[in-house]
């Protein structure tokens, strides 16, 4: 394998300077700002968000960045640095499908917002540069709609006093309804609230987050962006989170976090139980069993983490992975190469992160081996022939701000 690629983060000030220029000769103008918002990694927590279960993101010190200046005409005119085409509108014609592709995500939360606010009027020049790599399972979506969401937050008369939690619901629906993606929230919710240096410990249930000290000062987490994405999954999202809700309305309760865990291994089996009442539902059974273990993985880990517990946050993670990989069926050939690579490398924990199906895998490693695993996990990729995949140090950073 040659030289290892690693994702560095870029400087906010430096995005903006450049992004301000571009802006100017794009629209005219200089921006009202630029705003940044993050991807995330999830250390623990996969599947779960849409359960009403626990989730344990970090936001990355990888941001996406926007330029906006508000109109008051209700016109949107939207353009990416990553993108070749952009989009403009009025901001009253958005709806699902319209506008279709990426700029979906930033028409939808003017849209989303525009109704909040009460205002046709609402609308706004936007230039985006994203930082977080696209479609590796980090959230470069959420970060770019709540990046363009808070901006809007921020320059919007109407809006002001629109809380970050608020605007988590706006993000989501924007996704939901004008872009047609099924999420959870969990990305929405640690782009904008996450706490800097900080894990976010997030409750879909009452949508509650408690940040989680990092304890580890002589670990960090890799993360390895396999850069394969499989269109097999395309639609397994939605099929999950279908089966999810079938097996607990079989169940009798409103989301699968309302079951209790010990059901695993007390009555799991007992006439009428839940293993003969998800019988009828094709592969229920073994996704129920990934999402309560799993709920219970993202408490044990947050407890490991509290006792500075190095080996029983590796095997959790490493659990979590054989969770997905079997009970839910999410990974993938790559996911698990990176997985076992790593822990054959000394690694003491190693996960897929993100929906799967390609994407990226999140790595807990003693700060003097990073260099090592990764390259372990590179040498794996070139022995089976694979295109090399990119790194990233998962510093955790803070959440969506004004950057100027
Ligand atoms: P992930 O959120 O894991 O990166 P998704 O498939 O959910 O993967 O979101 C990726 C999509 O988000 C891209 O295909 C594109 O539509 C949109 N997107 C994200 N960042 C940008 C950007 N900087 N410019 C244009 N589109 C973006
Ligand atoms: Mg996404």
């Amino acid at each position: 394998a040659g030289p290892l690629t690693w994702l560095e983060p870029a400087v906010d000030t430096d995005v903006a300077d450049s992004l301000s220029t571009q802006f100017l000769d794009r629209f005219g103008d200089l921006p009202d700002g630029v705003w940044a918002a993050p991807g995330r990694v999830n250390l623990v927590g996969e599947h779960t968000d849409y359960n009403g279960g626990y989730a344990l993101p970090l936001a990355l010190p990888h941001r996406t960045y926007a330029a906006v200046r508000r109109r008051d005409d209700g016109l949107l005119r939207v353009a990416s640095l990553q993108a070749p085409h952009g989009w403009e509108g009025p901001v009253t014609t958005v709806r699902q499908g319209s506008p279709d592709g990426w700029a979906a995500y930033v028409a939808g939360v003017a849209s989303v917002l525009a109704e909040r606010a009460g205002a046709a009027e609402v609308g706004m020049d936007v230039l985006v540069d994203g930082h977080v790599p696209l479609g590796a399972g980090l959230s470069s979506s959420a970060a770019l709609s709540c990046s363009a969401g808070l901006a809007l937050r921020d320059l919007v008369p109407q809006l002001d006093g629109l809380s970050e939690a608020e605007l988590v619901g706006v993000c989501v629906r924007a996704e939901n309804e004008v872009a047609g993606a099924a999420t959870g929230g969990m990305d929405q919710t640690v782009s904008l609230r996450a706490v800097d240096e900080h894990l976010l410990l997030l409750d879909a249930r009452d949508r509650s987050v408690v940040p989680v000290a990092w304890t580890l000062p002589d670990h960090e987490l890799l993360v390895v962006d396999t850069r394969v994405h499989h269109a097999l999954g395309d639609g397994q999202y939605e099929r999950r989170r279908r089966t999810c809700e079938e097996a607990a309305a079989a169940l009798g309760v409103g989301s699968l976090r309302e079951l209790d865990p010990e059901v695993l291994d007390r009555d799991w089996e007992r006439p009428a139980g839940p293993a003969r009442v998800l019988h009828g539902i094709p592969d229920a059974l073994p996704r129920v069993r990934h999402v309560l273990t799993e709920n219970e993985r993202v408490l044990d880990l947050v407890a490991a983490l509290r006792e500075q517990d190095v080996a029983r946050v590796g095997s959790l993670m490493t659990a979590s992975h054989a969770s997905l990989r079997d009970d839910y069926e999410v990974s993938c050939p790559e996911l698990d190469l990176t997985v076992e690579a790593a822990l054959g490398a000394g690694a003491p924990g190693a996960r897929m992160t993100g929906g799967g199906f390609g994407g990226s895998a999140v790595v807990l490693v003693a700060r003097t081996e990073v260099e090592q695993v990764a390259e372990s996990v590179a040498q794996a990729f070139a022995r089976e022939g694979l295109d090399a995949p990119a790194f990233l140090h998962a510093v955790p950073g803070p959440p969506a701000h004004r950057v100027r």
